[in-house]
């Protein structure tokens, strides 16, 4: 998903401008070939004003990847030196690479109202919901291991090798599904979008995150009154 990159701007799906709401917390996981891109994508383009969290990692950029854009590449002894003090909202090992969530950016586009979407791994996932208790944290399942190898070689875009890995991690992977609050099954697609669209949009109205809005509203029945 760290390819995908959002229409920053307000397209005709997004929120109106609400300078008193403060932005969610939205991972997203699921074993690979589930089709969390293709919900994800659905997602961004009905609400565009999501912000992707950039990650750090220590592994080498691929293809067209691009620092800054869809990675913050860094040495491994300047990502040590960064958890060590304490700027990742989380960070995991994962195939022999460091990965985290820098810290401060996320609180930026927090406290500016903008929602955060995800591409991170479920130990990570779970570490976040300590600090971010308030989020969404979604877990997409396959209907079945049949259609989940279905897609996998549908898609075209795996190995052999790697399609056979991906099989073996769904399900470790979905081992942690528990942990998470909300399951979505991906069989029928516009079945799944809409449920996942009724989670974002419920957890949306978490009076947390709209600090001002009974203030504003109680102040015009004064007003008025
Ligand atoms: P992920 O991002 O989870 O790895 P993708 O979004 O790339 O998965 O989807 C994997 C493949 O499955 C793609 O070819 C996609 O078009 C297809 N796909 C996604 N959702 C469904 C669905 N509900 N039914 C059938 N095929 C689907
Ligand atoms: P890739 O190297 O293929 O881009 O990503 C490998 C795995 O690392 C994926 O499962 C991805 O979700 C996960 N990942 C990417 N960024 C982060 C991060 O910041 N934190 C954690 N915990 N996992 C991440």
């Amino acid at each position: 998903m760290s390819s995908l990159e959002a229409d920053r701007g307000r397209g005709p799906g997004a929120a109106p401008e609400d300078p008193e709401r403060l932005g969610l917390v939205l991972v997203i996981c699921a074993p690979s070939g589930t089709g969390k891109s293709t919900l994800v994508r659905r997602l961004v383009e009905e609400f565009p004003r999501f912000a992707f969290s950039v990650s750090c990692t220590t592994r080498a950029p691929r293809g067209q990847e691009r620092d800054g854009v869809d990675y913050h590449f860094l040495s491994k002894d300047d990502f040590l030196s960064m958890r060590d003090k304490g700027e990742f909202a989380e960070w995991a090992e994962v195939h022999g690479n460091y990965y985290g969530t820098p810290l401060a950016p996320l609180r930026k586009e927090l406290d500016q109202g903008r929602d955060v979407l995800f591409d991170i791994d479920v130990q990570g996932a779970m570490q976040l919901k300590r600090s971010f208790s308030d989020g969404l944290y979604v877990f997409l399942l396959p209907p079945s291991r049949a259609e989940l190898e279905r897609r996998l070689r549908g898609r075209g875009t795996d190995a052999e090798e790697a399609i056979r890995r991906r099989l073996a991690g769904a399900a470790k992977e979905m081992h942690a599904a528990t942990e998470f609050d909300h399951w979505i099954v991906n069989d029928d697609l516009d079945r799944a979008y809409e449920e996942l669209r009724a989670v974002y949009l419920a957890g949306r109205s978490k009076p947390v995150f709209l600090p001002g809005l009974l203030r504003g509203i109680l102040q015009s029945f004064e007003e008025e009154g």
